[in-house]
């Protein structure tokens, strides 16, 4: 239902084109429920925070019996059980190396919070570090400090002279890592013992295009990194939680970093929550019985109880249901759409890791601004389904409970656009 009259401000949205703006009643599963009695897959997870489904009735469950009974408290001075348990059960699901937990509310403060952390630990052991290194094409949120650290964009442009300095190393893509590493190594070279930390998605540049690098080069990068004493921060917003087929990206990596970002997945897309694990060593560097030595940083819901138990239920979901088996099957049917999309010749660079199927429209412009994402958003809406393209890559994100008969629709959802995207084309050629 388009509703022109709504004094909302959307995200992402520019107004002045009249767009429709759906009005969602509820949602289900993979499902949502428009006003107007239609039906959405949503095959983006709501942009990639819905894990297991929506509305799962265990989260709901659980939220409602915590609304009855905690909603919110200061956490300075303040704690919960909620909390204590998430904090306890998210340190068992990450690596050893992790031993605190700060919580917060978005991707972007999960960033800013981790950028602080690094940046005051090499500060409150007394050898200030001022240089962070990130990854060309990266997206940690839009925040200052979030943007700093990510791509300089159409998103970013006008703020640029804002944006603190933060260098870019070339994107490793696939036979380009040489390059990657050698621009790192010269780096290294000349600043290694003046860099804070060393910023990334790992495995996949979500925002960036769906760009996938090897867990190879990743690991080589850390490692150099580390032979500096550059502390690793890996931004799993998007990729945490089994989109990347493991729990977290890093794991196929073969490292733990000494940061690590989480968002979107964490209460299983159910409630808005950031958090940011700490190594030991990063904690200490805070710990002191001077006051002006602590973290300076809080956002007002932080440690949210209702939250947190949205969080607890999520992951009490992942020990008691297959949720890796249901992140293999959806693997095992993009195997076969792949086969399928590879036949397209507008199609190319076809590609899969855990719960993600991307693939790009040949001989396009490439760019968010790229004319024809508004055609095929639009397009695949009107047949049921949600996916909004990143420039000229189509990409699959879907909740983990999408059955292989949506994905089927998907699919055909996606070659339906297809086929139009290229009949328009070619009406407009002639
Ligand atoms: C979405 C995202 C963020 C920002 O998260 P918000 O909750 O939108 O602030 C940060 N990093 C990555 C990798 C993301 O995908």
């Amino acid at each position: 239902m388009t509703k022109t009259q709504s004094p909302i401000w959307h995200p992402f949205t520019q107004h002045g084109l009249q767009q429709e703006i759906i009005s969602v009643e509820r949602a289900e599963g993979a499902y949502l429920y428009t006003k107007d009695g239609r039906r959405i897959i949503d095959a983006i997870s709501s942009w990639w925070v819905v894990t297991h489904g929506h509305c799962h009735p265990k989260i709901v469950e659980a939220v409602r019996a915590q609304a009855g009974k905690l909603d919110q408290v200061i956490f300075a001075g303040f704690t919960h059980d909620p909390a204590e348990e998430l904090a306890e059960t998210l340190l068992s699901f990450a690596p050893d190396k992790f031993s605190h937990v700060f919580f917060s509310d978005s991707g972007s403060t999960a960033v800013e919070v981790a950028l602080k952390m690094a940046i005051g630990y090499w500060a409150q052991t007394g050898k200030a570090r001022r240089k962070v290194l990130a990854l060309e094409g990266g997206y940690h949120g839009d925040t200052f400090g979030a943007m700093s650290a990510g791509a300089r964009s159409v998103y970013s442009r006008m703020y640029e002279p804002y944006l603190f300095e933060v260098t870019h190393l070339p994107f490793p893509a696939a036979g380009e890592e040489a390059r990657t590493l050698e621009a790192l190594e010269t780096f290294l070279k000349a600043h290694g013992n003046d860099t804070a930390a060393f910023i990334f998605e790992p495995l996949v540049l979500g925002a960036g295009g769906m760009l996938f690098y090897t867990p190879e080069v990743l690991s080589q990068m850390a490692e150099m990194c580390r032979a500096h004493g550059v502390l690793l921060i890996a931004d799993e917003v998007m990729t945490g939680f089994g989109r990347t087929g493991t729990m977290f990206a890093c794991e196929q990596a073969g490292f733990a970093p000494d940061l690590l970002c989480l968002s979107k997945g964490l209460t299983g897309g159910f409630l808005p929550m950031g958090a940011t694990l700490a190594t030991e060593a990063i904690y200490k560097a805070f710990y002191h019985t001077d006051r002006a030595k602590m973290f300076f940083h809080s956002t007002s819901f932080t440690g949210n109880p209702l939250s947190c138990t949205a969080a607890l239920a999520s992951l009490k979901i992942w020990e008691e249901e297959p949720v890796m088996e249901r992140i293999a099957s959806i693997g095992e049917s993009y195997q076969k759409a792949a086969i399928h999309f590879e036949k397209r010749d507008d199609v190319e660079n076809i590609r899969i890791k855990g719960d993600i199927f991307a693939l790009d429209i040949r001989e396009v412009m490439p760019g968010y601004l790229s004319e024809i994402q508004p055609f095929l958003y639009k397009t695949m809406l009107s047949h049921g389904v949600l996916l909004r393209p990143l420039g000229h890559t189509v990409y699959i994100l879907p909740p983990y409970c999408v059955t292989t008969k949506d994905l089927d629709t998907i699919y055909e959802c996606i070659d339906f656009a297809l086929d139009r995207l290229g009949h328009e084309r070619r009406k407009q050629a002639v």
